[in-house]
This record gives structure tokens, sequence and C-alpha cells, in this order.
């Protein structure tokens, strides 16, 4: 094998959260196996949002070896068991996704089944009674439980997410290098990037690189022009608010998403204080009713100046193109409202690493982790869209938009088969589960015309028995939790 087209070097431009996480990644997993460098500017600065994560983060620290209760004082971080989201329905009504399962299914048939059986037959407890991590969460419980049973991701302060990573990424030998990336070459004959020259014409030469410069795309985009596919027809929002408050009651194990006449309104509640951030659409409501808006519905007085972000929801049309992997918001970015930005980064390092090339780029694995990581990002992309779409409210021309608007067939078939048979099924490893699906679709309002017919071969007495059996486990072991904030202050060591 020619060991000079091995890739050795590889240079991370940007350190962010997605900075951070893949270098922390490459340099635990390879170590001097790569030369590994890191480009960022202390200047030009990071986001300084997202806060609000899904559980696959918990593993992806196992996998680094981090300590949990290191990594939740480093980051302030708190419990997250899923999201409630207010007056999205309808105004006035509200609804939990979770992280965990709901009831108990049988392999041909979901819970949902049961349940809407049951419901025919008089029983009225809600769907949600029979969620473990949705009825601690509404609880205010918390704690680890064996085999993992309770399912939970993390409130966070991904700023110091990545301060906690760049130790750890230093320590495993990553090469840091404060500095303003000004031009990005080319090799004149490949097309493919050759080096990045910072401003001073220091060069830094690659074999591969990683572009982590956020919404700027710097690498990907401006000196690859790889293209966008904008999907703002299907995720209208485009705008943000940010700021931060003093925590004015314990923080909560989960997050909140309050949907109002033009968007929707952030609340992540940490340890040391809250995040808050209004999602809006520009074209219906402007910067400074947005600012007015969000700050007549934060508890406390904001500890920090209001920060206004723009975004355009969509992908990069090749998210590793020649020589160069998007990763982070460079790669694209879909609307915030299943927290599902931290985890695509999580996805492309892990996948990058497993397709980490042996001599030159292959093409082969070029398109294999395009197609991964693109249906990744569609799969998400629908399970957003249906929190538009199917909605019974039509009080703004906003929401009118969103009920007229069309939605790519894929999420039609997934809407269209659950209204009419109450299925739902996981596909190709896709990210959100059944019972995520279920809880949002049921929460939005579709309320399927029928049931699987294995429901019904349970006679009278062993339906009641089955459900009266999950609600008792659910409620047992709750009463038995403590408190989130106490038990996340005695796991911190604070108490
Ligand atoms: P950035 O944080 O922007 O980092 C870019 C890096 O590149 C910085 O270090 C910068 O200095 C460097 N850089 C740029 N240009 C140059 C240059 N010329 N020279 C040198 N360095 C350069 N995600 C979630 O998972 N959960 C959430 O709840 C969530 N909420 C969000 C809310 C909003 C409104 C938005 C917009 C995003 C949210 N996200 C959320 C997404 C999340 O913020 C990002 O995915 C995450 O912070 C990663 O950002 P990044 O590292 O790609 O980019």
């Amino acid at each position: 094998m020619n060991e000079e087209k091995h890739v050795r070097r590889i240079v991370i431009a940007g350190g962010g959260t997605a900075g951070w996480m893949a270098a922390a990644a490459i340099a635990r997993t390879l170590g001097p196996a790569v030369d590994l460098t890191l480009v960022e500017s202390e200047a030009i600065g990071t986001i300084g949002v997202g806060e609000s994560t899904i559980p696959p983060l918990v593993n992806y620290n196992r996998l680094l070896g981090i300590n949990e209760a290191d990594f939740m004082r480093a980051t302030q971080a708190t419990f997250k068991l899923g999201i409630l989201f207010d007056d999205w329905k309808d105004v006035g009504t509200r609804y939990f996704h979770s992280f965990g399962l709901t009831g108990k299914d049988h392999w041909s048939a979901g819970f949902q089944h049961f349940w809407m059986h049951g419901r025919a037959k008089g029983h009225e407890q809600p769907y949600d009674d029979y969620c473990l991590e949705l009825v601690a969460a509404l609880d205010g419980k918390f704690a680890h439980l064996p085999d993992d049973r309770m399912n939970y991701a993390y409130q966070l302060d991904s700023g110091l997410y990545a301060r906690f990573l760049r130790r750890m990424a230093e320590k495993d030998g990553t090469k840091r290098i404060e500095g303003r990336i000004g031009r990005v070459e080319l090799d004149a004959e490949s097309g493919d990037i050759a080096a990045l020259v910072l401003d001073g014409d220091r060069r830094i030469e690659g074999d591969i690189f990683l572009d982590c410069t956020g919404f700027r795309a710097l690498l990907i985009e401006g000196a690859l022009h790889a293209g966008f596919d904008d999907w703002t027809h299907w995720l209208p929002c485009d705008s943000a608010i940010a700021l931060q408050t003093p925590n004015v009651r314990p923080p909560v194990p989960y997050t909140r998403a309050m949907a109002h006449d033009a968007g929707w309104q952030w609340r992540i509640p940490l340890q040391h204080r809250s995040g808050n951030g209004l999602v809006y659409c520009s074209r219906y409501l402007d910067r400074d009713a947005a600012l007015e808006r969000l700050l007549g519905n934060i508890e406390g007085e904001p500890l920090t100046e209001p920060n206004f972000l723009r975004f355009t929801s969509g992908v990069r049309r090749r998210q590793w193109y020649r020589n160069c992997v998007a990763i982070g918001l460079s790669g694209g970015f879909m609307e915030p409202l299943e927290s599902t930005s931290i985890h695509l980064i999580q996805r492309a390092v892990l996948r990058f690493v497993r397709m980490l090339p042996a001599g030159r780029v292959s093409a082969r694995d070029v398109a294999e982790f395009n197609d991964q990581q693109g249906q990744d990002m569609e799969q998400i992309r629908d399970f957003l869209v249906l929190h538009y779409k199917v909605t019974n409210r039509r009080d703004s021309a906003f929401w009118r938009q969103c009920a007229d608007m069309p939605i790519p067939d894929s999420l039609t078939q997934k809407i269209e088969l659950f209204r009419e048979t109450g299925r739902v099924f996981r596909r190709n490893e896709e990210l959100f589960a059944e019972n995520s699906w279920v809880q949002v679709m049921m929460g939005q309002g579709i309320e399927p015309q029928s049931y699987h017919p294995i429901a019904t071969k349970l006679r009278d007495d062993e339906l009641e028995k089955l459900l009266a059996t999950i609600r008792g486990q659910v409620s047992d072991t709750v009463a038995k939790l403590p408190e989130h904030h106490a038990y996340v202050a005695r796991y911190c060591g604070a108490e």
C-alpha cells in the first residue's frame, strides 16, 4: 500500500459544538493513527444556542468514555424525558412527546391498538398514563433505573459542552490553532481542498477537511459549492431570538415548545438558568413584535441580551464532497423543534469515523455517507413537518399556510396509514421510533379510524388486567422516584 496516499492529516475548520464533538471522537478513537488539527476563531465565536438534546447523546458520551456526572457538572446539564407541546393541535391543548415506550407492544401490533380497543370498551384513562418517562416528567421526577429502563437525554449548555470536549480532545492529541480562515486553497489539478489559509498567510494543509464553520459553510459551500436544498416550503420558520433567564423554579426534566400564531417558543431549564427562544416566520411576524412576544412570556428578568438569528431550513446537497465533509450547521439545519441538530452532528461524526478512508477518498464511501446522512435528514424533516401540517389551528395566516402546504409523499403515507389503520412502522433505522410518531400524531389530532384485530382477541377481563397492570407499574415506579432537581444536585455532587 502506498503510505503517501493514507489519510493522515485531518483538519477540522471551526470549533463550535460540531468541531469539538468531531475532534473529541476522532482523537479518542484513532489517537496517533491520525494527525488532527482544529482551527477556530475566538473573534468570530460560535452560534451560542443549542441546549436540548435527544437520547442517543447518552451513548455518544459513553462511547467516548465520558463520566456522566463530570459531564453534567461541566455543562450545567439537567435530564430530559421529552417535550411538552402547548397549543399545537389547538390553542388551549397540550400533549407530551416522551422518550420512552408507551405500554407494551405485541410483535404484531403496537400498544396503541390495545389502548384504542380499551377506549372502545369504555376504559377512559389517557394514553399518556401508560408511559413511564412521560408520567415521571410531568411529576418532575427522575432517577437512573436498572437496565436503562428510563430513557433520557440532556438539557445542556452546548458552549460548555464544546469546552468540555475541547479539554478531552486536546489531551488526546488534537492540535488547536487560533486564527481566522481567510481563504480556502484548492489543488489546481484535482479540485480538492489543499489547505486553509489563515489571516497572516499561515497555511494548514490536510488530506481531509471537516467543515464545522457553522452557517458560513466556508469550505463545503464557499470553496466547493456543494449546493443547498431549501426546505422552507415545508418548514417555514426562518428566524429566532434566544435569551437566558434565571430559574424561578426548580428545573423540570423536559423542554417546552409553546406554539404561537407565527411559530413557537422554547423553554429549556438547565441547572443554573433557563434557555428561552422564540422561533418564528418572518413573513408573519417582525423582529420587534417577536422580541416583545418573547419578553412577554419569560419567567424572571433576562440575564443576557437577545441573540437574533436567521436561518434557512434545508440541507447541503452533498454532505461529503471531494475531500470535505460538512458536519453541523454547515451541512444543513432544520429548525430546533425536536432538538435534532446535535444529534445529526453525532451521526455524521460516527459515520465519518466508520468510513475513514484507508487510502484515497473512495467515491463509494462518499456515496454511502451522503445516502445515509441524507436519509436521516429526510426522516427528521418529515417528523418536523408533521407538527405543522396536522393541526386544527387556522387562527392565523401562518397556520393556514401550514395546513394548506403540500407535504412530502413519504409523510403523506405515514399520516394516512396511521389515520386509516392506527399503524406506524419504523423504517431503515429511522431516528424517531413508533412511539414518537404515535404520540405526536395523536397529540396533533389524528384519530385512527380502526385498530388491529388482534386487540379484540383479548377477553374483557384480560384487556382490563393488561391496562391496569401497565398503569399500576408506571404509577408505582414514579411514586418511588426522587424529585428531578434533587437527584441532579446529588448526582452532580452539589448536595
Ligand atoms: P457554530 O457554533 O456556529 O460554530 C462555527 C465555528 O466555526 C466557530 O468556532 C467559529 O469560530 C468557526 N468559524 C467560522 N468561520 C470561521 C473562520 N473564517 N475562521 C476560523 N473559524 C471560523 N441543536 C440542538 O441539538 N438542540 C437545540 O435545542 C438547538 N436549538 C437551536 C436553536 C436555534 C435558533 C438554532 C439556530 C440552532 C439550534 N440548534 C440546536 C443547533 C445547534 O446550535 C448547532 O447544531 C450546534 O451549536 C453546532 O453548531 P456548529 O458547531 O455547526 O456551528
